[in-house]
């Protein structure tokens, strides 16, 4: 061994009788004093913080200790000592202690953690959703949302502390909100942060609390918000509105009401992207002969002129009468319409007869009726229920 090690014990300062919280306690210390973050740079500080910390991993283990008391370093030094030695300093589990250690330490000291608990910040986004019509959607609405919201509180400004008095900065975190735990090794430094459990992240511990908001800073009440949802909107999307959401914290604005848009199902339209699909029956004399028919569109009813010998299955679209893009109304998608045969139930006699009479004039050698039906069926989604 190049170097004398220091016996453990005059390293954390403890007599060779100290107890488990002595030496724990002993540790912290020296830990806080010594540890990277609070020395950047300085080697010196680093080697003693690196001797505590292998003091501790061996006297807080009461095996480790009890070996350290009968045989001292050579109970763990392997060839060249203890970084090549006899035990894994990774191994040994400091978690509790620096859960304790750091939570304090960073309170006092200059930190590299992320200033969530000080600076202005942004509130929190709201969520909620809004149920709207087919056509709605399509063109567009306003609706107005009743929702609880939150406001600063006006008896203690949302500061949540009684008038008269203010909050403190929360010891553990120093009023950053965040911890950081560090587990230093001989291999590398591992940092953790996170919310700080005494504050809960807002850097602040209130002593005597506001007795108009508890202590939380802020009061909530009902408030009605116009929405305006656009034209195009489809089932699932949400519209942003601006700072409607949760008060900011530290004078940072307030976060954005995000209103997730539930669109009603239409029997009569199906809705892909911009496009509408929608059925209608035709007799089967107007698929025959041809003739003009109505077909429903979100617009209203317009009228479509069938040709002579249309198979039933026959897609037809209407350009432009879909649904209007969200980018700009004015462009819309089509709309696909499926004409289907109109089969009858119920039939008069006369009606049955001249039907039959029909078929029997019908010369069914003289139709391709299978091999059309094919070509116009076209591989159009299908989607009527
Ligand atoms: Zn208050
Ligand atoms: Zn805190």
């Amino acid at each position: 061994m190049a170097e004398q090690k220091r016996d453990y014990y005059e390293v954390l300062g403890v007599s060779k009788t100290a107890t488990e919280e002595e030496i724990k306690k002993a540790y912290r210390t020296l830990a806080k004093k010594y540890h990277p973050d609070a020395n950047p740079g300085d080697k010196e500080a680093e080697k003693k913080f690196k001797e505590a910390s292998e003091a501790y991993a061996v006297l807080s283990d009461s095996e480790k200790r009890s070996q350290y008391d009968q045989f001292g370093h050579a109970a763990f030094d392997g060839a060249n000592g203890f970084g090549a030695g006899g035990f894994d300093f990774n191994s040994a589990d400091f978690s509790d202690i620096f859960g304790d250690i750091f939570g304090d330490f960073f309170g006092g000291g200059g930190s590299r953690t992320r200033r969530s608990g000080s600076g202005p910040m942004k509130g929190a986004n709201l969520r909620t959703s809004v149920r709207i019509t087919f056509e709605e959607a399509c063109f567009g609405v306003e609706k107005e949302l009743t929702l609880n919201l939150k406001d600063p509180c006006p008896t203690c400004g949302g500061s949540g502390a009684k008038p008269g008095t203010s909050p403190q900065m929360c010891p553990k975190c120093g009023g950053k909100g965040q911890v950081v735990y560090t587990q230093q090794s001989f291999f590398g430094t591992v940092r953790n942060v996170q919310n700080c459990p005494d504050c809960g992240g807002s850097g602040k511990i209130i002593k005597e609390r506001c007795p108009n908001c508890g202590g939380s800073g802020y009061t909530s009440s009902r408030k009605t918000i116009k929405v305006s949802i656009p034209a195009g909107i489809d089932h699932g999307q949400s519209v942003r509105i601006r700072e409607k959401g949760e008060p900011g914290l530290n004078g940072g604005p307030r976060g954005d009401l995000l209103v997730e848009v539930l669109v009603e199902s239409n029997p009569n339209f199906e809705r892909q992207e911009y496009d509408i699909y929608s059925q209608v029956r035709v007799s089967y004399a107007v698929m025959t002969l041809g003739g003009e028919i109505v077909i429903d569109t979100i617009d209203g009813k317009v009228a479509y002129e069938v040709k002579p010998g249309t198979q039933t299955g026959t897609v037809v679209r209407l350009r432009g009468k879909g649904v209007p893009t969200l980018r700009n109304k004015d462009v819309r998608g089509d709309q696909y319409v499926t004409l289907i045969v109109d089969i009858p139930k119920k039939l008069s006699k006369e009606a049955k007869d001249a039907l039959k009479e029909f078929d029997a004039l019908h010369d069914h050698s003289l139709e391709g009726d299978a091999k059309a039906d094919k070509t116009t069926r076209s591989g159009r989604k299908k989607f009527w229920k």
